[in-house]
């Protein structure tokens, strides 16, 4: 019978990206989100079920209808600066969500998750690149939630025969390359985003947080990685673990880090105008560089990025905010 993943917030970002992924090789996608930061028109390549993960009634419920093959799990709280604000809002949603999602999928006998875990796992990690055994010290409560969610899979994967796999994502980006999906979050605090807001005239310029870092340029660093890359990354960890793999933490970038200043102006050549920006000081919490080495990521799951690179993620991401590219 037909393959079938239930995505747990599939309505947001990357998992709306994955859920129309999935949908062209044949998965059905069950799109499950409470629609809080989701767009119920970024649910079209299968069933929605409007629910919480907390709400274990109706989560177990959907479960037990669809019976999927496994859970893509990407329903979470995820703004940095608002974790250090209101941290519960996080144990609840990240952590406390997690758990009754896998009491449900227990109840269910669903024994295969993919779950959205992040660099923030690493805080400022004392050296660069990243690899998967980097010690993992987060510096937020955000980074925290993911973290302890990671050994909470550990631990049912060794108690109950839980199969996961958990992506370690650094910074997602770009758009559907058909142009069907966008990046759109409200607030919007992304770097490309805010640089295409300010290119637009939508907000008066882009606020740089630093230029006196020790990078190249002095602002920060960071491995920009599309969202249709990620997206292929769940569909790869899927089969992964639908062919009898074993668990998986895995990063998931490019490998290369861009800085800030090598973003905005990558925007300025390729939408032809320029980007206003207004140097700010530092922004708590932010290392100064970021990126992965992507070997892992390659020898256990096959996935190399496709999409990855500066030129066609602002391509991809420019006409959600009324832009072309002019190259
Ligand atoms: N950034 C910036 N101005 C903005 C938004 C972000 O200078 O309006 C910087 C931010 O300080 C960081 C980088 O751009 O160094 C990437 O930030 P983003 O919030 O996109 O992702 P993060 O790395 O925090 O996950």
């Amino acid at each position: 019978s037909q393959r079938k993943v239930l995505v747990a917030g599939g309505a947001g970002y990357i998992g709306s990206h994955t859920a129309k992924l999935l949908r062209s090789k044949n998965i059905e996608p069950i799109v499950f989100d409470n629609l809080v930061t989701g767009h119920r028109s970024s649910v079209r390549w299968g069933p929605f079920v409007h629910g919480d993960i907390l709400d274990t009634s109706t989560l177990t419920r959907a479960l037990l209808q669809y019976k999927p093959d496994a859970v893509v799990h990407f329903a979470a709280s995820a703004y940095v600066g608002e974790s250090v604000e209101d941290p519960a809002k996080y144990y609840r949603n990240n952590v406390s969500g997690t758990l009754a999602l896998l009491d449900a999928c227990r109840h269910a006998a669903i024994d295969k998750i993919i779950f959205s875990s992040s660099c923030a796992t690493y805080g400022t990690p004392e050296s660069l690149p990243i690899t998967e055994t980097t010690p993992q010290a987060p510096i937020n409560p955000y980074g925290r939630t993911k973290l302890i969610v990671e050994q909470i899979l550990k631990d049912y994967a060794a108690a109950y025969q839980l199969k996961y796999v958990a992506l370690r994502y650094f910074n997602a980006c770009g758009a559907d390359p058909d142009g069907e999906l966008g990046e759109w979050h409200e607030p919007e605090t992304h770097l490309i985003p805010r640089a295409l807001l300010a290119a637009n005239g939508t907000i008066p310029h882009l606020a740089i947080f630093g230029d006196d870092y020790e990078t190249e340029d002095g602002t920060c660093v960071r491995d920009y990685i599309h969202v249709t890359d990620l997206a292929r990354a769940h569909v790869l960890a899927l089969e992964h673990l639908v062919n009898g793999g074993g668990n998986l933490s895995v990063n998931l970038g490019t490998g290369c880090g861009s800085s800030i200043n090598e973003i905005v102006s990558a925007i300025g050549r390729i939408i032809k105008r320029d980007v206003p920006v207004e140097m700010h000081p530092r922004r708590a919490g932010d290392p100064p560089a970021l990126y992965t080495d992507p070997t892992f990521a390659r020898e256990t799951l096959g996935f190399s990025p496709e999409y990855s690179d500066v030129e066609t993620i602002i391509k991809t991401a420019a006409p959600f905010f009324g832009l072309e590219s002019r190259t």
